[in-house]
Parts: structure tokens; C-alpha cells; sequence
């Protein structure tokens, strides 16, 4: 049996946020890949996957769910992001060996496909509501059969800008403030619109990005009823989930959330308890395909479906690990889109296939997508990978920020 014989870092993406580990074995020829990246701690996970690599050289590379539990406890103290992220970039990779091994994509040992392809969704935004239903009309032309709406960047809708925000006269630099009731007054008003433009054909979804206060939140759930939401994302920030508890006394909509999940404390009484319907953690935040699977498989039980996020600064690697589990997992829902740049696609041979609103998978074994180390290296540049990156800071009137 194959032997883990070294494990090794790759940092690409010009700016180097994108982190990926290959596991590579005692056998010529035979390693794995798995997605180990984060935007703004890619140079923390290296050094981790660097610290945890002594521990499981030498072992059998069959032993996944072994190898899962001895990292998992490793340092102690657990389920924290970073070493989540590590464990599931050595999942992945391993997961990648085992099929090669087997000859099998990673779908068929997971079970089989137990569906054709994985249906996805957009992304639409505009800055007025006219903006938006054009770009909502283009994904429709694509093919897409559930849409994101959002008025702008994060936030979008419940900003005031400079002159309506009533600024302290000694306020921070600051250009407009984030504003609860102006978002109530403008989100609701965006769905009328479109459901007036378009009608209740096309499926549609919105990300509130945790910005309201708890009792607004709520609030928001029960405006939005009356247009038949697919899901409302991230209604909540995670400190405040209990209040889930509310919007299901209140309302209908349903709810999605997970992204920032890192811990089964925080997912597991909203999905034992009904209180979502669509679990969205990444599946590189969540400890990989092991560990994803397992929530996957707990969701069927309790009838919540999938929806492992994406998003702009995940990477091909994960996204193809979240296809493997979507084609054999009964409770899948839909999956979060993600698309890249050419030059960014052409470093990963067999890459997951987006067309017409769905990703395909291939019948390669493993994780059926490899790196050209070559081609990372070139696009990786060392000067701009210095970085430092931070999420981008909401703030209220009087400075306070808003969490996402
Ligand atoms: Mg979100």
C-alpha cells in the first residue's frame, strides 16, 4: 500500500491567495491535490501544513478518516479556520490518491452520481434596478435557473451616502454609512420590481451578508414572503443564529447559511432543529470532502439541502471537490458558482466545466483535475504576494462597524 513520502505547498494567483498541497507518495507517479487556500491567511495555512506534515508522513494513504481524526486533535485546541483549511487540503489530496488508486472519480467511491450535472447559481448585480434585471435577463439567456439579486457590493441597498448620513461632526474618515432601515425600505422594493419585471419564472436568492441587526433581520424575512425567495443567504452573523428560532415563528422564506461556519456547534442545532434549509459551508473551511460529507449526510436526514459556497477568492481545486460531493449527495440543493479567468483555468488540467447554469465533473480518477506547477509558478508573483489582505470594513453613522 502507497505511503504519504512528503507534502508540499503551492502559492499561486498573482497576489499568492490561492494555496494548494500536494500529497505525494512512495509510489512513482502517484500523488494527490487538494485546496488549502485563503485570501487573507494563505501565508498562516503554509506554515500549518508545514507544522502537521511530520505527523502524518509515513502513514498509509488509504487511512483517510484516520488521518482526519489525527490532525483534527493534533494541536489540542480545534476546529479553527486555519486548521480546518489544512485538513481539508490534505483530505482533498488524499481523497485524489484514493481514486487514482481505485481508477474511480471520487463521486463514484462517495456512492455514485445520483445526478447528471450540478445545477448552479449566478451571481447578478447592478447599481440601479434596471442594471440589475439586465444582468438577471443574461444569466436567464444562459441558462441559469436560480439568480442571486444584489443592488451593488456587499451591503448593497442600505447605504447612506456622505450628505444623508447624519455624521457626528466629529466622524472618522468614512463616505457613507451602512443603515438598517434604509436596506428594509430598499431590498423589498428591488423584489417588487422584479418580480413585476419578470415574474415568479425565475428562482431567485439574496445575500444580506450578516449586516442587519437581529430584530431587523427578521423583519427583512417576513417583507420578503410575498416573493417567494429560493433562499435568503447569511441573514445573520453567526454570534447570532439563535434568532433563526424567530424567523421561523414569523415567516416562510427560506433560509441559507454557513459560509462563515467552522465549527459543528454552530451548524448542527440549525440543522437538527429545522431552523435552515440550505447549509453553506466551504467545504475548504469545512475540513474537506471527509468531514463535508458527513454534514451532507446529516442534512438528508433532517430534509436540509447543500449549497457549499464559492465565491470569488475560492479556487478550481475546491470547487471540484464541492462537485464530487453535489453529484453523489441526495440532500444537494445547489451549488454556488464560480468562474476564473482563462489564465487562471488553463493552470488546471480537467477542470469542472461551467456551461448553461451547470458545472460538469469528468470521469477521471480522483478529483480529476491536476495543477501545472509551471504555470502556477509563472503566474505567482513574489512582490505582490507580500500583501497583507483584509475584508473591506462596513461602518454605521457613528463609525460602529458592521460585521459580515
Ligand atoms: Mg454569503
Amino acid at each position: 500500500m502507497a505511503k504519504i513520502k512528503e507534502i508540499q505547498t503551492i502559492r499561486t494567483r498573482e497576489n499568492g491567495t490561492w494555496l494548494f498541497v500536494k500529497v505525494i507518495t512512495d509510489q512513482p507517479g502517484l500523488y494527490g491535490i487538494g485546496s488549502a487556500s485563503d485570501h487573507y491567511r494563505a501565508k498562516t495555512v503554509q506554515t500549518a501544513i508545514e507544522t502537521i506534515a511530520p505527523l502524518i508522513i509515513g502513514r498509509e494513504v488509504s487511512h483517510i478518516e484516520d488521518i482526519w481524526q489525527s490532525i483534527y486533535t493534533s494541536g489540542y485546541w480545534r476546529n479553527d479556520s486555519v486548521i480546518n483549511t489544512v485538513q481539508a487540503g490534505i483530505d482533498m489530496a488524499l481523497w485524489d490518491i484514493k481514486g487514482k488508486e481505485a481508477g474511480m472519480p471520487v463521486y463514484q467511491l462517495l456512492g455514485g452520481p445520483c445526478r447528471s450535472a450540478v445545477m448552479c447559481y449566478a451571481h447578478a448585480s447592478g447599481d440601479t434596478l434596471q442594471e440589475l434585471e439586465d444582468d438577471i435577463r443574461r444569466y436567464m439567456e444562459e441558462g441559469y435557473h436560480v439568480i442571486r439579486c444584489q443592488l451593488g457590493p456587499y451591503g448593497g441597498g442600505g447605504f447612506l451616502e456622505a450628505d444623508k448620513a447624519g455624521f457626528p461632526k466629529n466622524h472618522w474618515p468614512q463616505t457613507r454609512a451602512f443603515d438598517d432601515e434604509a436596506y428594509l425600505e430598499n431590498v423589498p422594493k428591488m423584489f417588487a420590481y422584479l418580480r413585476d419585471k419578470l415574474g415568479f419564472g425565475p428562482k431567485l436568492t439574496h445575500d444580506v451578508h450578516e449586516h442587519l441587526h437581529p430584530h431587523n433581520a427578521v423583519h427583512l424575512a417576513k417583507l420578503l414572503e410575498p416573493y417567494r425567495l429560493f433562499f435568503l443567504e447569511d441573514l445573520l452573523s453567526p454570534e447570532q443564529v439563535n434568532w433563526y428560532r424567530l424567523v421561523r415563528q414569523q415567516c416562510v422564506t427560506p433560509q441559507a447559511m454557513g459560509e462563515l461556519f467552522i465549527n459543528p456547534h454552530e451548524f448542527l442545532p440549525l440543522i437538527t432543529e429545522r431552523l435552515i434549509d440550505y447549509v453553506r459551508v466551504r467545504v475548504s473551511k469545512g475540513g474537506g470532502i471527509t468531514n463535508c460529507r458527513k454534514i451532507a449526510t446529516l442534512c438528508e436526514w433532517f430534509g436540509v439541502r447543500t449549497a457549499w459556497q464559492e465565491g470569488g477568492d475560492n479556487d478550481p481545486v475546491n470547487q471540484m471537490a464541492a462537485v464530487h460531493l453535489d453529484m453523489a449527495s441526495y440532500s444537494f440543493g445547489i451549488q454556488e458558482e464560480n468562474h476564473f479567468r482563462a489564465e487562471e483555468y488553463d493552470l488546471f488540467p480537467g477542470y469542472a466545466k461551467l456551461e448553461g447554469g451547470y458545472l460538469y465533473a469528468n470521469d477521471q480518477p480522483g478529483l480529476g483535475i491536476d495543477i501545472d506547477e509551471q504555470k502556477a509558478h509563472e503566474l505567482f508573483k513574489p512582490e505582490l504576494a507580500t500583501k497583507s489582505f483584509f475584508i473591506s470594513e462596513d461602518r454605521r453613522s457613528d463609525g460602529e462597524i458592521v460585521r459580515p
